[in-house]
């Protein structure tokens, strides 16, 4: 196991730095309301300027939060000693796979096959 320990290193960085972009995130929400309340200009335009950095934030939140999601994820598996074995088939997800990837909780071939099943889920 000592080969995932700097794995491991890797997931504990890429968790505190998500964790940075989500509260920084938060952050510029907040001042991004002050600074509406306190304008006395409502015109069209910018409010769908508004709106579309709000969406676009949304977006990135989400990312963000998916990402960290998964660290902590396979945070926990180290933890648990089940740290590189897939969620799906429990078979060892290959080495080079988790260095390109250190978060994967998936196997190659069931990611694969995940993929192509959310697909072929979304109508048309
Ligand atoms: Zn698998």
């Amino acid at each position: 196991m000592t080969v995932f320990t700097e794995l491991y290193d890797r997931l504990k960085e890429e968790q505190k730095h998500l964790k940075n972009e989500l509260q920084q995130l938060k952050v510029e929400e907040k001042s991004a309301d002050e600074q509406r309340e306190g304008s006395p200009f409502g015109k069209r335009e910018e409010g769908a300027t508004e709106a579309f950095e709000l969406e676009k934030r949304l977006a990135l939140e989400r990312r963000l939060s998916d990402a960290l999601a998964e660290v902590e994820h396979a945070l926990k598996k180290y933890e648990a000693g089940t740290y590189g074995i897939c969620d799906l088939c429990t078979q060892p997800i290959e080495t080079a796979r988790l260095e390109a990837l250190p978060h994967a909780n998936l196997c190659l071939e069931c990611k694969v096959r995940q993929t192509k099943n959310a697909r072929s889920r979304t109508p048309r």
